[in-house]
């Protein structure tokens, strides 16, 4: 098949499923949920993208990623895009640096609660379930808090050709802050999209001075302000490109493979 009808059929697809959602205009959408290429590609290690985070930006102020090349941990807040890298120093993000992978999109927050005295993750995520019952709809997560500790990571930028995502996070970064305040920008992603989306919460934390941060493995709670989007009801997904995604062998299950790299597992 030539790159003409390989790129033809990339784009109908991808029409397809912007009409099926009932979007029919590209992006830029409050209530819509925009993501870059798929969860399962990042495992397997397609980590260059063709998009951009000028074209990203048309679609969210609020979100999460990488960087090609595996480059570090991406966290938008604000409209402000930041680059955690692997050595623990936080960038601004240039509009022409590229992703593959991105969760995005312009954050409304319905309602927020106080939190206070949260053991840890999964005491956090028990408690947004209970607040959250509707777990067919994505949410977005902002959280505003003073932690006692929390610990983070950040993957090293990869050479090619590149190593799984199993394989790469072996030599993650792991960051543990204490008495630190910050933010969590999160989603919490249907069961039903687990080869496209992280299912379930994935967290990325940025201090309130934006000098650290990373992909969030643990936390424990001082007092917190809970933010929540329960809007997202449409979905918008971009494919990439390039060969690393066409050759990609996407038909593997690999949930196990996700849990162990989303937990931090590699290093416990
Ligand atoms: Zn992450």
């Amino acid at each position: 098949m030539n790159r003409f009808w390989v790129r033809r059929e990339r784009v109908l697809a991808v029409l397809l499923l912007a009409a099926l959602v009932g979007c029919t205009t590209a992006g830029g959408q409050r209530g819509t949920l925009f993501q870059y290429s798929t969860i399962d590609a990042l495992l397997t290690g397609v980590y260059d993208g063709d998009m951009t985070f000028a074209q990203l930006k048309q679609h969210g102020d609020f979100g999460l990623g990488t960087f090609n090349a595996l480059d570090g941990e991406m966290i938008a807040l604000d409209g402000r895009f930041y680059q955690i890298k692997s050595d623990g120093t936080v960038a601004p993000v240039a509009d022409t640096m590229r992703t593959p992978f991105a969760v995005v999109m312009f954050f409304n927050p319905g309602r927020s609660r106080a939190l206070a005295n949260v053991a840890d993750l999964q005491s956090l995520e028990h408690q947004l379930d209970q607040e959250l019952p509707a777990k067919n709809i994505f949410c977005a997560i902002r959280i505003e808090a003073e932690f006692a500790t929390i610990k983070a990571r950040s993957v090293p930028r990869q050479q090619k050709p590149y190593p799984p995502l199993v394989e790469a996070s072996k030599k993650q970064a792991v960051f543990e802050f204490h008495n630190v305040r910050g933010t969590l920008v999160g989603f919490r992603a249907p069961e039903f999209m687990r080869c496209l989306n992280v299912p379930g919460y994935h967290f990325h934390f940025l201090t309130s001075d934006r000098q650290a941060g990373g992909h969030v493995l643990d936390c424990k709670i001082i007092r917190a302000t809970v933010q929540v989007d329960e809007t997202p009801t449409r979905f918008l997904m971009a494919l990439p490109h390039g060969d690393g995604f066409q050759q990609a062998d996407l038909t593997r299950e690999r949930h196990s493979e996700l849990k162990s790299v989303e937990q931090g597992a590699p290093n416990r």
